[in-house]
């Protein structure tokens, strides 16, 4: 099985633990994205599949063999990095074949898995260019073709689109995955983007200060999400999280009662939570200019254009919510309505930060 398995795994460097109680399994021939804010480990991560870094403490397992001592040369892994590191010397098929010709691939093979490189990848007529005749998009698919030629088990990507604009990014986007769809490698993608974790991956693994808080897929991390960090780093503009309590079958988020449902109170009485956290993404805020039944009442406090819709700022008195509406009539001011969805409302233990978990009504 071409699989990865962190068994307690813990980075450190000196007194500063960058990587803490890794457990994680990485399933053969999938794309698995780790995803968190800059600094909170990712690469470290990586480079300790890699083989780049040592692990300081627990294990890493690879194709089920304890790999903590294994060379990096030995792992069988072809790793991008972000800023491609491509041999400025050399041209476009002397970088993407020169690792084959180390190990010494036969030259009718290399010849016919640089071809086809060269054609998935775009890169017919640029052959024999330097790096820096080439634009920031022909650099990375130069270092992606070095990568794929490898025909490696494990594939390392760390933020390899980042030095791209955005239009490339799409194309490079699903060039990836036609790739894999070809290779079905093992793959481990780091990136900082959420929209690129949504898009690329099979499974995220969403990280936070060298802990591990999710992993997931895509759906699940955005609609069940397992704790007010996940909730608020996926999604843009991130969830409305506010501190309630729970009174008579409502939350009061500052005074004002949203009556729950009844499966919502079932499941709350379930989890035993006590003090707790009410969290609505922006898009399930229902916004009005009149009452409405269970909604609650604020004042718009700025409006921002979003382009296919307009954030909506809410004080609901002393909580802020942001509500995206597609009509554009809010005035700075004006006193309005918003109301949760009910199906799409999460509810958090305050003390744990952690989901209390979901209505078996809702699927
Ligand atoms: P990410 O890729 O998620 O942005 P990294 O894994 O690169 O984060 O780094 C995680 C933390 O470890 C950061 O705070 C970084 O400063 C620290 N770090 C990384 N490499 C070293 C090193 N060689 N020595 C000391 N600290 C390091
Ligand atoms: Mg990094």
């Amino acid at each position: 099985m071409k699989e990865i398995r962190f068994e307690n795994v813990w980075k450190s460097y000196g007194k500063t633990e960058v990587v803490k109680g890794l457990n994680l399994t990485i399933k053969e021939g999938e794309r698995l994205i780790l995803l968190g804010p800059s600094g909170c480990g990712k690469s470290t991560t990586l480079r300790m599949i890699a083989g780049l870094e040592d692990v300081t403490s627990g294990d890493l397992y690879m194709s089920g063999r304890k790999v903590n001592d294994v060379p990096s040369g030995q792992r069988d892994v072809a790793m991008v990095f972000q800023n491609y590191a491509l041999y400025p010397h050399m041209n476009v098929v002397d970088n993407i074949t020169y690792g084959l010709r180390v190990q010494k691939v036969p030259k009718e093979e290399i010849a016919a898995r640089l071809e086809a490189a060269l054609e998935m990848l775009k890169l017919k007529g640029y052959e024999n260019r330097l790096p820096k005749d080439l634009s920031g998009g022909q650099r990375q698919r130069v270092a992606l073709a070095r990568a794929v030629v490898k025909k490696a088990d494990y594939f390392l990507l760390d933020e390899p689109l980042s030095n791209l604009d955005a239009q490339l990014r799409v194309s490079a986007r699903k060039e990836l995955v036609k790739i894999h769809e070809l290779y079905r490698q093992t793959i481990v993608y780091v990136t900082h983007d959420q929209i690129e974790a949504m898009t690329v991956g099979d499974r995220i693994a969403l990280m936070n200060e060298g802990k591990l808080q999710m992993l997931d897929t895509p759906e699940n991390v955005y609609h069940r999400p397992a704790n007010i960090f996940t909730a608020k780093f996926i999604g843009s503009p991130p969830t409305n999280v506010v501190d309630v309590d729970f009174e008579e079958g409502a939350v009061m988020i500052g005074r004002q009662p949203f009556h729950l449902s009844p499966a919502w109170i079932k499941q709350l009485e379930q989890s035993g939570a006590d003090r707790l956290a009410f969290g609505i993404r922006p898009e399930h805020l229902e916004i009005y200019h009149t009452p409405e039944e269970n909604a609650l009442q604020g004042t718009v406090k700025y409006v921002e254009n979003q382009g296919s819709s307009y954030g909506v700022y809410v004080d609901l008195h002393g909580h802020e919510m942001i509500a995206l509406s597609e009509e554009k009539h809010w005035a700075e001011g004006e006193m309005v309505y918003v109301r949760p969805a009910m199906s799409h409302i999460h509810l958090f233990d305050r003390e744990t930060t952690n989901s209390i978990g979901y209505p078996k009504e809702l699927g």
